[in-house]
C-alpha cells in the first residue's frame, strides 16, 4: 500500500492521504494498480483485495497515531462493489468497530450504472461517518442529476485537466467553473496531477481547497510517507 498526500491550500497542511495499492510481484517486480484492479474485478476478487486495502489502512493508521499522526485516509471502491451489499455490510462492520479515520473515493460513473442501490449504500457509508470522495471528475460519464443527490463532501477534479492547465485555454475555464459548481454544492474541491508550481499557483488563484500530485510528493510506502509527514511537520 502507498500514500499520497493532499494538502490544504490556504492552511500548508496535509489533509489526508490517499492510499494506493500497488501488486509486488515476486518475478514480474511492482505492478500498478491499472493493471490488475480491472482483472480483479472481473475475477470477482476485488471484493477480498479492498477488504485488504481496508485493512492495511486502519493497521497503518494506527502507526501513524502512535507517531502523533492523524491522518484520514481515503481508499479506492470500484464502482462493481458499490451495488454489492455483502461487501457494504462488511465494510460497516469493519468500520464500526474502531476508531479508523477512513474515507471512499468513488466515481460516478458507479453510481451511473445503478444508482438506486448505489446512492442507498453511500447513504450508510454517510450514516457511520464515512467521508465520500468523487474522484476523476469529468473523465467519465457525468450527470448533474446524481451529482445533486450523492452524499459526497469532496469533488476531485481528474488529472487530465489538471497537467495541461497552464498550456490549454479550455482547461482553466472548465476547472473554475467546476470549483464553483461544487463549492455551491457544499463540497470541498480536490486538483489532481498537480505538477508544476504554475498550475498550484492557478489553482490556488481559483480557490481551489487541496491539491495532489508530483509536485508534492508521489504515492510513497508507509515509512516513506511517514517521514514526508515528520518533514513537513518539522518545517511549519
Ligand atoms: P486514482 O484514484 O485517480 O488515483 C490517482 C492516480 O494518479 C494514481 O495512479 C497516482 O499515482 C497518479 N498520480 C498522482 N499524482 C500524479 C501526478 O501529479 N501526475 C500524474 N500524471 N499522475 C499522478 P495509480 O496509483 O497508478 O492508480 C491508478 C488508479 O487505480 C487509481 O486512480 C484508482 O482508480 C485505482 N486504484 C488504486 N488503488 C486502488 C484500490 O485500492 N482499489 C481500487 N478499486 N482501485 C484502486
Ligand atoms: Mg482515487
Ligand atoms: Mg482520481
Amino acid at each position: 500500500m502507498q500514500y499520497q498526500p493532499k494538502i490544504h491550500v490556504r492552511r500548508q497542511e496535509i489533509a489526508s492521504a490517499e492510499a494506493l495499492v500497488r501488486w509486488d510481484h515476486p518475478t514480474r517486480g511492482l505492478i500498478l494498480p491499472g493493471e490488475f484492479i480491472s482483472a480483479a474485478e472481473a475475477a470477482g476478487s476485488i471484493c477480498a483485495l479492498t477488504l485488504w486495502c481496508i485493512k492495511q489502512v486502519i493497521h497503518d493508521q494506527r502507526i501513524f497515531a502512535e507517531r502523533g499522526y492523524d491522518i484520514p485516509v481515503f481508499v479506492n471502491i470500484s464502482g462493481v462493489l458499490l451495488a454489492d451489499s455483502e461487501f457494504v455490510a462488511q465494510v460497516c462492520a469493519l468500520l464500526e468497530t474502531g476508531p479508523a479515520k477512513i474515507g471512499f473515493e468513488i466515481t460516478e460513473t458507479a453510481v451511473i450504472r445503478d444508482p438506486a442501490i448505489a446512492l442507498k449504500h453511500l447513504q450508510q457509508f454517510a450514516d457511520i461517518g464515512v467521508p465520500v470522495a468523487i474522484d476523476d471528475y469529468g473523465a467519465g460519464l457525468s450527470s448533474l442529476a446524481y451529482l445533486k443527490q450523492l452524499p459526497a463532501s469532496e469533488l476531485k477534479i481528474d488529472k487530465m485537466f489538471i497537467t495541461q492547465l497552464t498550456s490549454s485555454n479550455r482547461d482553466p475555464l472548465i476547472v473554475r467553473s467546476t470549483i464553483d459548481l461544487a463549492h455551491a454544492m457544499e463540497m470541498e474541491v480536490t486538483a489532481e496531477g498537480v505538477e508544476t508550481p504554475a498550475a498550484l499557483a492557478l489553482l490556488s488563484v481559483m480557490g481551489c481547497d487541496l491539491v495532489q500530485g508530483y509536485l508534492i510528493s508521489r504515492p510513497l510506502g508507509r515509512d516513506a510517507f511517514l517521514a514526508y509527514v515528520e518533514e513537513e511537520a518539522h518545517r511549519k
